[in-house]
Formats: structure tokens, sequence, C-alpha cells
């Protein structure tokens, strides 16, 4: 490798990743040179990868280096003049999102709505380029591995702020990949008592190790009377759904108790056609909602959280990938065979 070249995947076309030299980008005076560490695959990236997000963020072939990683953590290594506050060699991850501050959604502190919104991304690539107002320090307690998962954490911690767990709440979580143990794993630091379904038994034996109360595997059994047998004949008081099918929102809407919260924590690269009874909804002031990315203070806590150790998500991870292997970590993700795949540039 030269001096002026680094590694980086590009996307020449749907599902078409090469991995290339580029050259490693130049920095304006506020911005800094970052030498990515770790970088974890999302399942939003591997729809870009696809040519299936809802939104396009970069156009294919060169301009597409690095593609849609926004899940990493790096090293500076080069200083814009302006950038004050922060030193070569610090650990750092991004705030990926650069909001415009002038839209109604930014007006009221919703900045993971803005209607102006871009990203900080191109984390599949031995460098990035962060304005340095969009970094955060990572402290020496948390190594690389961990901090690649800040920004799944700092998108759970938003879901829990709408889903509003209260002491003893029975919440029940579809979906036991990466995100639904993540939600799993918040919910318990809440105090709730937490049930997880999915049709993979596997999947199922990790949530129980990460401290689920129950599994439930809906292919064998009716989740909302089981959950209901859990809960006093009552259903769920919150249900939170991290998968994407018609089933399993469907499944959820049916395990949520009169008053409480069905919250669609996944988004679908084609939105299912879901049947959901109005009556049950109006009858039972059963409340649906959403929720998506996170806030700048969501960052910070996930931050809080692993270097205070009040969060162990280091089980999540379950395949560590080179940059060049990047093929195989996009199909283990793909697969469900794993969990969270970390690649590492
Ligand atoms: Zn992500
Ligand atoms: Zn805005």
């Amino acid at each position: 490798m030269t001096q002026n070249k680094m590694r980086a995947a590009l996307l020449y076309g749907p599902s078409d990743v090469r991995i290339e030299d580029v050259d490693i980008p130049s920095i304006s005076d506020d911005q800094a040179l970052v030498r990515v560490k770790a970088i974890g695959i999302c399942q939003s990236d591997i729809r870009v990868i696809k040519g299936l997000s809802r939104k396009k963020y970069f156009s294919y072939g060169c301009d597409s280096y690095g593609l849609t990683g926004h899940e990493w953590v790096g090293e500076i290594v080069k200083l814009g003049k302006k950038v004050q506050g922060f030193n070569i060699g610090d650990r750092v991850i991004p705030e990926i999102i650069i909001s415009c501050g002038k839209c109604k959604m930014c007006i009221d502190g919703r900045t993971n709505l803005c209607l102006n919104k871009q990203y900080v991304i191109r984390g599949y690539a031995e460098y990035a380029v962060v304005p340095f107002t969009n970094l955060y320090k990572v402290p020496e307690k948390i190594d690389f591995e961990e901090a690649a998962l800040i920004e799944p954490i700092a998108v759970t911690l938003h879901a829990n702020e709408i889903a509003k767990p209260t002491l003893g709440d029975l919440v029940l979580i579809m979906g036991a990949g990466p995100m639904g143990l993540l939600n799993l794993i918040i919910n318990k630091l809440s105090g709730s008592r937490v049930s997880v379904s999915d049709i993979i038994d596997e999947r199922l034996q990790r949530a129980k190790s990460l401290g689920a109360d129950e599994v439930i595997n809906p292919s064998k059994e009716d989740i909302s009377a089981r959950v209901k047998e859990l809960n006093d004949g009552y259903g769920a008081d919150i249900v939170i759904v991290c998968a994407s099918s018609a089933k399993a929102i469907e499944d959820g809407f049916k395990a949520v108790r009169p008053g409480g919260k069905l919250l669609l924590f996944a988004g679908s690269i084609v939105p299912p056609e879901v049947k959901l009874d109005p009556n049950y909804i109006h009858y039972n002031e059963v409340t649906i909602t959403g929720s998506y990315d996170h806030l700048a203070k969501d960052t910070i806590n996930a931050i809080k959280l692993l270097s205070y150790r009040q969060i162990n998500v280091k089980p999540i991870i379950s395949h560590y990938v080179s940059l060049q292997e990047l093929h195989k970590g996009i199909e283990i993700a793909e697969s469900h065979i794993g969990l969270k795949v970390i690649v590492k540039p």
C-alpha cells in the first residue's frame, strides 16, 4: 500500500461490492481524519448494498467509498487547523446524524427526524473523515469492538425512552437478533420482566443467557396466550417488535394488554401489509408507535453505560472479519446464523 492510498469498500451497483485501493481522503480545517478500527455490520447497510434502501446516501462507483457503514470507531490520525478539543491518537466514534437545526423537528429537539438530515458514514474503509463537532471521545475502558456497538445501543436507548417501561412491567421483545438482544439488555436494566420471542431456538438460548425471564418460540406456541399466562391474564405491558415481518407485528399487537404499547423498532425493506383490528386499538386505548435512529444524548448515555460497566454487550458479537472479507461478513449477518458481525479494517 502506498502512502496516500487506503483500502475501502466500493459499491458499483446493487450487491456489487468491491474492495479497492483509493486515495486517503483529504480533510478541511474543521475535520478529522480517523483510522477506522472496528465497524459493525448493520441490516440497514445490507439494504443499501442491495439497492433496497428507502433513501440513497451516495452514488455508485468511486463516490461510494466506505459504503453506508455507520457503526464504527477509530483513532484520530490527522486534524484540521480549526479543530478544538481533540488530539491525534484520541479514540473516537462519530455522531452519524448531522441535523439542520432549523426544521420543526430539530426545534422540537427531535433531531433524529430532521427533514434535512445528513449522515457521517463511510466506515467500511481504512480511514474516515468527520467534522470535529460530530465526534465523541471513547474512554480507554471501552475496547474498540464494544465501541462499535455504541450506535446500536444509542438507538436502543432512544426506543427505551419512547417505550418508557416502569418497574415490574412485562416487556415482550419480538426477535432475538442483535437489536432484539440489545433491547433485552436495556429493558432488564430498566427493571422490567422481559420475555423474548424468536423462531430460532439457538437465539432464544442466547436471550436466556443474557437475562430473558422467559423465551417463546412462536412456531411452537401461541405468543399472546403465553404472555397472558405470564402476566395474570393480561397481555404484555409493552411489546417491542425487532423483526420486520407482518406476522411478528400482528402477533405482537395481539399480545399487548389494554392500555399497553406496541413499539415498532425494526424497519422493513418492503413494508408488509399488516392486519390490525382498529376496534382493539379504540376500545383498549392501545398505543402504537415507532422508534428510529437516536438523539445525541442517547450516544452519550450509551458511552456511559459501557464505560461504567452497567451493561456487557460482548456476547452480542459473534464474528470478526477483515475488510477484505466483507462479503463473508455480509453473508453471515444476512443468514441470521450469527449475531453482530464486526469488520476490522
Ligand atoms: Zn445500525
Ligand atoms: Zn432539521
